[in-house]
């Protein structure tokens, strides 16, 4: 286990919701530190259609959905968040102090006074390939995110897919693996066509192999990796190999968030529309992941909630202490909070 981070606020999941709630709770002076799973913020909007324009954002009559983050990330700079990114928080528990103490899929301890589950659809979770037999070698020679390219340091390594992810890591990788072969079953990538001619250059040099087809069986034993049987338009090839990384997209599932003693209706989190809270004191949810009567899953929706759940969370945070309704417009106070006024 390392040192526990400590924060005020430790909000799970950095989608758009997350993001604003830092603005929210820094107004009135709560530190927040983000966790997800994601290698960067924007949540859905990032990883499911940056490029796509959002039109009912209040005063954006058209804005790209990474546009929205980048925005938002320049909004709450103020407030000095810190960022923990490719983690799922897996365990959160109460204290006697009345904090929470949550830990992370590395084993990264967090203690908080407030949690603010922020996490939508649930944990974005790699897609399982349909290679039979392929769970013995998860975690031990299988892996579906890359978390640190030194673990793949002289490596036969296979990575197979079509899109991005699996291009990228093919080009980084060759740098330190002994060998890389990509398999995907067809010549055609759904990936940056950059990234695909910069592969074939490398396949034409012979610093790396691409093999049409899909992988069908494995072969190692205790889950060490030993080959992999890759079947092409010519029959079967065995291609040695002690990694192997399926990018097969991802999908999203309720996950870690199930086992954390809240109530739920049906995978959402019931909260009450007055703070957002949840089941649990000090445990709010807002954005897509929330239920009550009449919820939309919209980002303005989950924009209103993160005000309203603030100020509760600022009267856990700082008992008896008088909250005061400001607008930015007018307020010295919140500008210099802002850095907009000496
Ligand atoms: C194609 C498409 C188009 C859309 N268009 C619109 C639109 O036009 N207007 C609109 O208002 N809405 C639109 N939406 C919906 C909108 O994207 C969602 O309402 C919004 O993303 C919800 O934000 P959120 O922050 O609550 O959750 P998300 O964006 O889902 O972010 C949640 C984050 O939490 C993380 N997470 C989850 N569990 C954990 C865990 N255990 N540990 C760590 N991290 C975790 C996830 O990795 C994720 O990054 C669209 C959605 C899609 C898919």
């Amino acid at each position: 286990m390392t040192d526990t981070i400590k924060t005020d606020v430790l909000i799970v999941g950095a989608g758009p919701v997350g993001l604003f709630a830092v603005f929210e709770l820094g107004l009135f002076d709560m530190k927040c530190h983000l966790i997800d799973i994601l290698d960067r913020p924007g949540g859905q909007c990032a990883e499911l259609y940056p490029e796509k324009p959002i039109y009912d954002i209040p005063g954006w009559p058209s804005i790209s959905a990474q546009g929205l983050v980048d925005k938002l990330l320049e909004q709450i700079a103020p407030f000095k968040p810190e960022f923990t990114y490719n983690r799922m928080v897996s365990s959160l528990e109460k204290l006697d102090d009345g904090g929470f103490r949550v830990i992370t899929d590395e084993n990264e301890v967090f203690e908080a006074k407030v949690v603010v589950i922020a996490a939508g659809g649930g944990s974005f979770q790699p897609k399982r390939p349909p290679i039979p037999g392929i769970e013995a070698y998860e975690g031990k020679s299988v892996f579906y995110s890359v978390r640190r390219m030194e673990d793949f340091r002289g490596h036969d390594i296979v990575i197979v897919g079509g899109g991005d992810s699996a291009l990228d890591w093919t080009l980084n990788l060759q740098q330190v693996a002994k060998s890389v072969t990509l398999v995907h079953r067809r010549p055609e990538f759904r990936a940056a066509p950059d990234s695909v001619n910069k592969m074939y250059a490398m396949q034409e040099r012979k610093e790396l192999a691409f093999q049409v087809g899909q992988v069908t069986g494995l072969t190692g034993a205790d889950g060490l990796l030993s080959s992999a049987t890759i079947k092409g338009p010519d029959g079967d090839v065995e291609v040695a190999c002690t990694r192997m990384l399926p990018f097969f997209g991802l999908t999203m599932k309720l996950g870690p968030i199930a086992d954390w003693g809240l109530n739920l209706h049906e995978n959402l989190i019931p909260v009450d529309t007055e703070k957002f809270q949840t089941s649990v004191p000090g445990i709010f949810a807002v954005g897509d992941i929330n239920w009550y009567p009449g919820k939309l899953k919209l980002i303005l929706s989950g924009f209103h909630e993160v005000a309203l759940m603030a100020q509760a969370a600022k009267r856990i945070i700082s008992p008896g202490e008088r909250i005061v309704f400001q607008y930015t417009t007018s307020s010295t106070s919140l500008q210099k909070k802002l850095g907009v006024h000496d």
